[in-house]
């Protein structure tokens, strides 16, 4: 699905990522993990295409092709969503003209009324929330955990293929969490594959992870599974310990 090679990428000038290597096949769970600043939000930021993420050198294949050469917006169209760390606020936007039209734009066609309602009462009723959240602006005055709800209302809605969950637990409630993870977990088949960002272990009890990476100095220092998660969770990043790989 997704191949990572030798990926240098600066902001403002400073190097972050370093020959940074990653592999996110069809239908599997990776996890990656890493002291703060580390890098872990921009990896996420150069596979959407974020501008001020500068590639300096290396490729990101998506599906057999060359995802440096996309737009932010083809890449949402080829199924790929990002759920931000701090997801921003659209003023004079609301949830439901902002989907409608990237449905269309993704589907070609046009949003049958009947159809869109049906889905979003039901999207709404399994992330626990009102369905007049379709009607606000996007993201607007929510609080942490409801803009994160609401982000997963909006993939619900567009139906990616890779998803990027950048710290989709913090701010989180425990029942939240539960409720979100559950239905990502629902979601999740083997034409999806899902990166988790976090610093916890409780999103990955719900979605449990093929891979778990440890990241420092711009690049993957080490690989296990759901167990090295744990081991860091108790232990801290001790570095000189998950250098070696
Ligand atoms: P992580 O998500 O692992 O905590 P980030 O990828 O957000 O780390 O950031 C990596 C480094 O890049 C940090 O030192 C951060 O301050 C810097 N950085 C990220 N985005 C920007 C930006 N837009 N402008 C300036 N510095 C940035
Ligand atoms: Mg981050």
């Amino acid at each position: 699905m997704l191949k990572i090679r030798d990926l240098t990428v600066s902001v403002n000038d400073k190097i972050i990522l370093k020959d940074f290597n990653l592999d996110i096949d069809k239908g599997k769970i990776v996890t990656i993990m890493g002291p703060n600043g580390i890098g872990k939000s921009t990896i996420c930021k150069v596979i959407m295409g974020d501008p001020n993420y500068k590639v300096e050198s290396g490729s990101i294949i998506y599906r057999g092709e060359n995802l440096l050469s996309l737009s932010v917006d083809e890449r949402s169209k080829k199924g790929i969503y990002l759920v931000n760390q701090n997801p921003i606020e659209v003023e004079g936007v609301s949830n439901a003209e902002m989907l409608r039209s990237a449905l269309e734009c993704r589907t070609g066609e046009k949003t049958n009324f009947f159809e869109f309602n049906k889905k979003i009462t039901a999207i709404c009723e399994k992330l626990n929330i009102p369905a007049s959240f379709i009607h606000r602006n996007i993201n607007e005055g929510m609080s942490g955990g409801e803009k994160k709800k609401n982000e997963l209302m909006q993939l619900y809605i567009l139906e990616p293929n890779l998803i990027l969950l950048d710290e989709l637990d913090s701010g989180l409630d425990v029942d939240s969490l539960r409720e979100l993870s559950n239905s990502l977990k629902e979601y999740f088949n083997d034409e999806v594959s899902i990166l988790i960002i976090t610093h916890h272990i409780s999103i990955l009890e719900y979605l449990k992870p093929d891979y778990v990476h440890i990241m420092n100095e711009g690049k993957i220092v080490k690989t296990g599974d759901f167990e090295l998660a744990k081991t860091i969770e108790k232990s801290g990043f001790r570095l000189d310990e998950v250098s070696e790989n």
